[in-house]
C-alpha cells in the first residue's frame, strides 16, 4: 500500500527509517555497498524526501500475519 513519508526517525542501531503516514515506519538504511541512500544522511536529503510514496509494506502484511517479512526496496 502506497503510503507518503511525513518525517524520519532512527532505530535503536542508528538505523533511519521513514514514518509513514499510516504510523508505520519503514528502514531506509545507507548501508553500502549493498544499499546506497546518501540522501538519508543529510537533513536536506531527508526533507527532499517528505511527500514521497513508499510501499507500506506493515500496511499489506497486517490482513495476513502481524509479524511477515520485513523488506526494503527502492521506491
Ligand atoms: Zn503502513
Amino acid at each position: 500500500m502506497k503510503q507518503k513519508i511525513t518525517g524520519f526517525d532512527r532505530d535503536d542501531d542508528d538505523h533511519w527509517r521513514a514514518i509513514l503516514e499510516c504510523g508505520h515506519r519503514q528502514h531506509v538504511r545507507h548501508d553500502p555497498p549493498l544499499i546506497i541512500r546518501r540522501w538519508v544522511l543529510t537533513p536536506a536529503g531527508r526533507n527532499s524526501r517528505i511527500g514521497i510514496e513508499l510501499d507500506c509494506k506493515r500496511c499489506d502484511e497486517e490482513c495476513e500475519s502481524p509479524e511477515g517479512l520485513q523488506q526494503n526496496r527502492e521506491p
